[in-house]
């Protein structure tokens, strides 16, 4: 467990710099803070991030900053696999790419050849794209989604200046996910209507052994019970559940322990998912590291995603949803 501020530390020794992205304010500000780190100009990010043979688990113990200038793709269209709550319209964005927290089950160790950190600094394009687009009509928009974007608001404060372009546009609804306890970072915004905080809880087993450098439990919950105090949309997602040894006993505290801190009448929805993740991703995880449990497992593949059988998925969805139900009426969202 470690604070959100303390959570680059050991990382960062190497800062690459587009050419286009040197005289952005947010390039200027992060080379600052990082007087110490070699700054390498490069001409396109995906010279570092895209760089094959690579040892992803050997790399993510000191990970790079990469700072960029994106060109292109500012919205992309929601995934499949991907929860959309009813909404329409339903996109997101890449504003970050790559993690500050290590969880096991991650896709995103699939997803790209490095786990190097890619901060795009021309977060008013993506602004200006996404505008362009909401004057066609209304959508929903996942701004946390490659990565855990609260965790870097110290570094950039993208979350901040989301919150405050959706203020002044109703028909952008915006979510942010996360399972940072980083909520001071915004804090002093007004709650907003069209944004919705969602937060991912796990058993405080599964954060401890699987989420690592997240911040436990607890102070999770404590991060979304100020955030409700203070009027904000809260989402509680239970996602991903994990078939490990006694996870009933792991799933049942969750539930417990979460409504003994929260009201399920102060949250705006509940969702449960089970793990989940594209084939080809699991497949490449898979030939760099066999030190967990949850990537070994032997997942069924449907339509290129692989999961639990019908059966296991069945149970712990129902299990899940009973133990929900104990605490209120309303039908989690399931995924
Ligand atoms: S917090 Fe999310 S994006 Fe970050 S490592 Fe964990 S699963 Fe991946």
């Amino acid at each position: 467990m470690s604070s959100e501020k303390n959570l680059h530390k050991g990382n960062f020794s190497r800062i690459y710099i587009e050419q286009d992205a040197f005289d952005y304010p947010d390039t200027q500000k992060l080379l600052k803070r990082f007087p110490k780190a070699d700054h390498i100009p490069i001409d396109h990010y995906k010279q570092v991030l895209n760089r094959n043979n690579q040892n992803w688990r050997l790399q993510k113990a000191n990970q790079a900053l990469v700072l960029a200038v994106r060109r292109d793709n500012f919205l992309y269209e929601g995934s499949d696999i991907a929860p959309d709550f009813g909404h329409q319209a339903f996109y997101y964005n890449a504003l970050v790419l790559n993690c500050l927290y290590d969880c096991s089950y991650c896709y995103l160790q699939g997803m790209y050849p490095s786990p190097h950190t890619v901060m795009f600094v021309n977060n008013e394009d993506f602004i200006r794209h996404t505008l362009e687009r909401v004057r066609q009509g209304p959508i929903y928009l996942c701004i946390s989604y490659d990565t855990d974007l609260l965790a870097f608001e110290h570094l950039i404060p993208y979350s901040n200046r989301w919150i405050e372009t959706a203020r002044n546009h109703p028909d952008l609804t915006i979510e942010l996910r996360t399972k940072s306890a980083n909520y001071r970072a915004i804090r002093l915004q007004q709650p907003v209507n069209n944004v919705i905080l969602a937060w991912t809880l796990s058993p405080a087993k599964v954060a401890e052994k699987y989420e690592t450098k997240t911040p436990g439990l607890h102070r999770r919950l404590e991060a979304m019970k100020q955030a409700i105090a203070d009027g904000w949309k809260v989402r509680l997602c239970f996602d991903p559940l994990l078939h490990i040894p006694g996870w009933k006993q792991h799933y049942g505290e969750l539930i417990r322990e979460t409504f003994a801190e929260i009201s399920p009448d102060q949250v705006e929805d509940i969702s449960i998912g089970v793990f989940r993740m594209s084939r080809q991703y699991l497949r490449r995880i898979r030939k760099q590291r066999q030190d967990s449990d949850v990537l070994l497992y032997p997942y069924e593949i449907h339509d290129g995603v692989a999961s639990y059988d019908d059966d296991v998925k069945r149970e712990m969805t129902q299990f899940v949803a009973e133990c929900i139900a104990d605490y209120t009426p309303e039908e989690p969202v399931i995924i």
